[in-house]
């Protein structure tokens, strides 16, 4: 694969931007190789600077699951740049997409926007701790929700107490009121919230998590903490920034059917451009300024054009039939690789949720973290530059989602497929 000019524009990014990235895991570092500059794409195809074209399972991290420059969205975001591109005054499109979201995600009955996901996070722990007067929260292992001072924890191995901070410029007496637990562990959850109750305000969970490779949660860890959470007058966060109108178009709640106090979105309701979300209860959004006394304001919050591009992008999921498609296809491509690896007799331990793929290089099962970190990510690095070869491709890290679009075809899914079938084979 010819990278000259990918190779030449990651020397220059490295003079003006640290690590030549803009956000660290583009970087390609914990497979090696240097990042590919990308020039363009369209419907699930990048290219990048040198003319390599890729099928894409990577989709912006999330965003693009209608695929890239889909023409409706894009009309949208030509309609609205052509009426400007920011007022800082209030505009219809913050409305409609508001009232389209409320309809849609059942826990929401007020929401707030801005502009990323870090930043709905941590606007919702404010409010939470505001809410509760209680200021510690309790997150899970492996669990990502923004690079927020206080959710930049996870904890050492063992049974998780006190954090302690994952990057050096977090205060120690920040960490020290985010508690963690590992992910689908009630027993270990439930001794922290019975030590903690009388401090604990919020626990954040990714209902399916997707940041530690896609790890399900176990039948009735949700259900778990919305009742022990109702018990200790808690408040309940889910963070549906990859989950929302991904795994259904209600979310995770939806689909599980455990409804959060608080949900934070991003990522798809933003339609590719920059956006995140929080909302929930009316009586706990009602503390949000100007309504109530919890500060928090933006100047971008509620962008029109990004406001107008996520509400395409809703629009378009809600027709009929979508997320069935996106399910059809995403069994089909699992079994394929499952298939595949088999047949090469690679231990793969598969993972899914609908249109969210994970694959671990282990025996498996895989259900927390400290299972999660078990990958051969060696392995995996190998797998990731074999794909890449072949025309695929995937997260530059074992500990992301593979993520199919309404775009993928059983077309794409068969080549994706048949490169698996040759990688694998050649990985032992
Ligand atoms: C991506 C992500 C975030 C952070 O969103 P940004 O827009 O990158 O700040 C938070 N939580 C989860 C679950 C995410 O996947």
């Amino acid at each position: 694969m010819k990278t000259i000019r990918s190779r030449a524009l990651f020397q220059r990014a490295n003079s003006f931007i640290p690590g030549g990235v803009n956000s660290p895991v583009r970087a390609f570092r914990s497979v090696g190789g240097d990042p590919l500059f990308i020039k363009q794409a369209k419907g699930i195809l990048l290219e990048d600077v040198d003319g390599n074209k890729f099928l894409d399972y990577v989709l912006s991290w999330g965003p693009m699951i209608l695929g890239h420059a889909n023409s409706q969205v894009l009309k949208a975001i030509n309609c609205a740049t052509k009426r400007g591109t920011s007022y800082g005054a209030p505009c219809e499109g913050e409305v409609e997409l508001t009232q389209l979201i409320v309809k849609t995600v059942p826990s929401i009955d007020q929401i707030r926007l801005v502009n990323s996901g870090t930043e709905a996070v941590m606007s919702a722990i404010r409010l939470a701790r505001a809410y509760t007067k209680r200021d510690s929260i309790l997150k899970f292992e492996g669990c990502y929700h923004g690079h927020a001072d206080h959710l930049l924890v996870k904890a050492g191995s063992g049974v998780a107490t006190l954090g302690i901070p994952d990057s050096p410029g977090v205060p120690e007496s920040f960490a020290r009121h985010t508690l963690t637990a590992p992910y689908n562990d009630i027993k270990a959850t439930e001794k922290l919230i019975h030590k903690n109750a009388q401090k604990l305000g919020a626990i954040i969970v990714e209902p399916v998590a997707g940041n530690m490779g896609v790890v399900p949660p176990n039948d009735e860890f949700l259900e778990w903490l919305r009742m022990i959470t109702k018990k200790y007058d808690i408040l309940l966060i889910f963070d549906e920034v990859i989950t929302g109108f991904r795994v259904h178009v209600g979310g995770a709640q939806a689909l599980y059917k455990v409804i959060p106090d608080l949900t934070i979105l991003g990522k798809i309701i933003g339609g590719g451009l920059p956006i995140g979300a929080y909302g929930g209860r009316k009586d706990i959004m009602q503390m949000i300024a100007p309504a109530g006394p919890v500060y928090q304001a933006g100047t971008l919050s509620g962008n029109p054009v990004a406001v107008a591009a996520g509400l395409e992008t809703i629009r378009l999921l809600k027709r009929p039939g979508v997320y069935k498609d996106l399910e059809k296809r995403s069994k089909l491509l699992a079994e394929g690789l499952g298939e595949a690896a088999k047949r090469a007799k690679i231990s793969f331990y598969q993972t899914r949720v609908g249109s969210m793929l994970g694959g671990f290089f282990t025996e498996g099962p895989v259900t927390d973290y400290a299972g999660a970190k078990k990958s051969d990510t060696a392995r995996y690095a190998k797998f990731f530059h074999g794909m890449l070869n072949h025309g695929v491709y995937l997260a530059p890290s074992q500990f992301e989602a593979t993520l199919l679009s309404t775009a993928h075809t059983n077309r794409h899914i068969q080549q994706t497929i048949t490169a698996a079938q040759e990688v694998f084979s050649k990985l032992r």
